[in-house]
């Protein structure tokens, strides 16, 4: 081991592993959160955007089952079928979820602006990029190709069924680095659109940030964003950069294209012998 290695790296960030829905791909994050809605409505449960929204990021299943425990959801469930929403429950749901998802999940796969430029700007920098998501490995075999037609190529990509468990665990975010060859992991930096995103990052011992306006926080498509007026604007973009950075992000920056300047502020912040 070198003497640098043990004192703490102080080089530059080597990698940053991106999130798709919401981060790089699918404005707002619509293409699963209308599904979660399907599956619950076909039960003849009512669920808002907002319980839909709340778990997004975590492995489908995972995020299923917190949105069964939580309390209108419960209450409606035992009102109509006398009791609890049991693990079959939570599993069937899953089943059906997954298909519905890869039917619409080709329609969501637009390069969300400013991602190529950033991404650029990495390949500038010599940063690697890598990828990780809750969505599982039949999804991403329809999204990655129709990512890559719309420029977008990250270097590894790792899905939610590649590992034991998904976020908040930090294994999707490792598996990256390492597929990467990327370390330590204070050369990093987790870039994602949700609380599970943030988790999963600064699990991982990386630096995290979050990304605002076109994230699941605040859940709009570009074309009902641009439709509020500018104080609603501002009030939904501050309630969810409040949240995210609740959640322990180092950052939270506006769109994708704002991340290269707290790369610079991540670099200084390393040269001074920081860690995440
Ligand atoms: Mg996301």
């Amino acid at each position: 081991m070198s003497s640098e290695s043990r004192r703490g790296y102080r080089g530059p960030l080597k990698a940053a592993i991106f999130d798709w829905a919401g981060t790089t791909v699918d404005y707002g994050c619509c293409a699963p959160a209308a599904v979660f809605l399907d599956v619950f409505e076909k039960r003849g449960i009512a669920v808002t955007q907002e319980q839909a929204r709340e778990p997004m990021g975590m492995h489908k299943r995972d995020h299923i089952r917190v949105m069964c425990r939580m309390q209108p959801i419960a209450e409606q469930w035992s009102a109509r079928y006398g009791r609890q929403p049991s693990e079959e429950d939570v599993e069937s749901m899953f089943q059906e979820f997954v298909p519905l998802q890869l039917a619409v999940i080709e329609k969501h796969a637009d390069i969300i602006p400013g991602t190529i430029e950033t991404m650029a700007a990495l390949r500038t920098r010599g940063m690697g990029i890598g990828s990780t998501t809750g969505y599982n490995d039949a999804m991403m075999r329809l999204l990655v190709p129709k990512a890559a037609e719309g420029g977008y190529a990250p270097d590894v990509v790792v899905c939610v069924s590649d590992v034991p468990e998904g976020r908040p665990a930090p294994w999707m975010a490792l598996e990256a680095a390492k597929q990467l060859g990327v370390y330590p992991v204070e050369a990093i930096v987790k870039v994602g659109d949700t609380v599970a995103d943030i988790g999963e990052g600064l699990n991982a011992g990386m630096w995290t940030v979050a990304v605002v306006e076109h994230g699941n926080e605040v859940g709009l498509p570009e074309a009902d964003l641009v439709r509020l007026t500018s104080a609603e604007r501002k009030d939904r973009l501050s309630r969810a950069r409040q949240r995210l950075l609740d959640a322990g992000a180092h950052y939270a920056v506006e769109t994708i294209a704002d991340l290269p300047e707290v790369l610079d502020r991540i670099d200084e912040r390393l040269r001074q012998g920081e860690k995440p």
